[in-house]
């Protein structure tokens, strides 16, 4: 029978990268949860409507329409009607979307859109929340770290604006994003209690893959 797998943790600790892998394996439909913050991000940011104008973002939240299609080089993103793939990783997007994430009425709304999209299972799904919040009964749920460097190294060699940052500014810029991440009110980044951890620091993406998909035949 298919079960769902929750995969959280910090900024670039391999979540992404692992969670498709672990999707490919099993055949599970991977869910990537940042991306639609990022598209949310995006969207808002396209309307001009800054993080603090929560009034105004509570009324789009409603007509919000975020898709995650497959693609044929990967997921593709959707954002009411615009194809936003590239669009979300840009800077712009990077320093901002912990700041909406914080808004309560979004949260709730791609939290509903999460649960649907895992109803029937076989659903691996990555973010901040997912093992204590979006999915609490998810079978497999696992806390993924790594050290600040390590992440922002991974960070750095995925980036396509390298002339627009430096390495410095990528750890600031992570450990910024995880700070916002742990200290917000509603569902902060949280190691859920029965979540197993693993520290990915010194792991190659094979035996982080091999890890979890062991742990689902269990
Ligand atoms: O996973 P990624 O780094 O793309 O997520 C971008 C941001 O979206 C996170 O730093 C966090 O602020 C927000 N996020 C969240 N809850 C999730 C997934 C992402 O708040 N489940």
């Amino acid at each position: 029978d298919k079960i769902n797998i929750a995969i959280d943790g910090p900024a670039g600790a391999g979540k992404s990268t692992i969670a498709r892998m672990v999707a490919g394996r099993l055949s599970y439909v991977y869910v990537d949860t940042g991306a639609m913050y990022r598209a949310a991000t995006w969207y808002f940011q396209k309307l001009g409507v800054s993080p603090d104008e929560v009034d105004k973002i509570l009324q789009i939240v409603p007509d919000l329409d975020i898709d995650l299609l497959p693609g044929e080089h990967g997921q593709q993103v959707w954002v009411n009607g615009a194809e936003v793939t590239d669009e979300i990783r840009s800077l712009a997007v990077n320093a901002m979307v912990s700041r909406y994430a914080q808004i309560e009425g979004l949260r709730s709304r791609l939290v509903s859109l999460q649960r649907q999209m895992a109803l029937r299972k076989g659903v691996v799904m990555d973010g901040r929340d997912i093992g204590t919040t979006v999915l609490p009964d998810a079978e497999v749920k696992i806390y993924m770290i790594a050290s600040v460097e390590e992440r922002a190294h991974r960070r750095y060699k995925e980036m396509k604006e390298h002339n627009q940052i430096t390495f410095e500014q990528l750890v600031r810029d992570i450990a910024e994003r995880d700070r916002l991440d742990q200290e917000r009110e509603i569902s902060p980044l949280r190691q859920a209690t029965d979540a197993i951890l693993m520290d990915t620091t010194e792991m190659t993406l094979d035996e982080v893959t091999e890890r979890i998909v062991s742990l689902c035949r269990t």
